[in-house]
């Protein structure tokens, strides 16, 4: 019987984070600087909610300086914005997050510029993003779903654990479904970038089965739950499930479990590789969004 290996992105996560910690201590006794991180969130979505208080508690875990910025859903863009100036311009804060979504009447796009580029943590600053996008540029951050996902998935150097495992992405067909700013597209982007034929898969796409089956990569970030089911799934690739939705479970005391978009079940028995959820590429987000915030207070306290 074939099982996948699976790749367990929390125990990654967690040697990534001991290894943050120990840098920060390091830049604390030698520079006698801490780095910052201000991560704003407008109104009480409790999804977003849980987001912020999960990246605020990592923060204080490897010894980075959160700034909390609560504003209410009424916030007016100039008032955001206005706020977004301020921690630019605060010398202790080395990057700035703005949890999306953000609120129907403010334009996310107008206040994601306006954060600094040397702070753009999440790498979502539509320069970070065009530099992603152009062939010989590279953004100052890398948005960090995608991150975490070459961390996991590609080969050399930010590529990590299926090239110890023996993937590369070189000349592989990836297939990525979702286009998203946040998660399909930078990860297409990123793809490209580390040499794979990428084909992305959307909600118009024809027969999404049939252009899945041919990949030797998948990454699934569509929100559907169990979409891909195991006979969509070459034998022995690489599966990278992004896809985190929530399904009623009664026999939980919460009333519902986690599961990705992949049907892990099924995948286990023909995917070479594949990561769970959870456990997989969530905890790695989170463990890339402070090696972002530590390679920018590094990048200030070394000029
Ligand atoms: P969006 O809803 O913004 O985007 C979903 C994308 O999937 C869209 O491009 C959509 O196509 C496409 N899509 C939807 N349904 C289908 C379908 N049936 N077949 C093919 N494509 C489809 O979601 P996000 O990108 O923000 O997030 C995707 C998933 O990843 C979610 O489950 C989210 O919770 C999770 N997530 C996980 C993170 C983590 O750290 N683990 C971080 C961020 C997100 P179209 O463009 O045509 O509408």
């Amino acid at each position: 019987d074939h099982k996948a290996t699976i790749i367990d992105g929390k125990a990654v996560a967690q040697t990534i984070r001991s290894e943050i910690a120990s840098e920060v201590r390091h830049l604390s006794d030698k520079y006698g600087k801490v780095p910052g991180l201000a991560v704003i969130i407008v109104g009480s979505r409790k999804d977003s909610q849980s987001y912020v208080s999960m990246k605020r508690k990592a923060c204080a875990e490897v010894g980075i300086k959160s700034f909390d910025i609560d504003l209410p859903q009424q916030v007016s863009e100039p008032e955001l914005i206005s706020k977004v100036h301020e921690l630019n311009a605060h010398p202790d804060v080395h990057g700035i997050l703005v949890q999306l979504p953000l609120p129907k009447h403010i334009n996310e796009e107008k206040v994601l510029s306006e954060i600094s580029l040397e702070k753009d943590v999440d790498g979502f600053h539509p320069l970070n993003i065009g530099k992603l996008a152009m062939k010989g540029r590279e953004p100052l951050f890398l948005p960090c779903t995608p991150k975490a996902i070459s961390h996991l998935s590609c080969g050399q150097g930010c590529l990590e654990l299926l090239s110890r495992s023996g993937i590369s992405t070189k000349g592989k067909k990836a297939v990525v479904v979702g286009r998203s700013n946040i998660v399909g597209l930078p990860v297409s982007l990123l793809l490209l970038k580390a040499d794979a034929t990428v084909t992305i898969v959307h909600s118009h796409t024809d027969d999404p089965e049939s252009i899945i089956r041919e990949a030797d990569i998948i990454i699934a970030a569509a929100g559907q739950a169990m979409m891909i089911k195991g006979s969509w799934i070459k034998p022995g690739a690489a599966v990278i499930d992004v896809g985190t939705n929530a399904i009623d479970d009664p026999s939980k005391k919460s009333g519902y479990r986690l599961v990705g978009d992949v049907d892990f079940q099924e995948a286990c028995k023909v995917a070479g590789w594949i990561t769970p959820v959870p456990g997989g590429v969530g905890p790695m987000t989170v463990a890339m969004l402070l090696k972002n915030t530590l390679d920018g207070a590094k990048r200030v306290i070394h000029h």
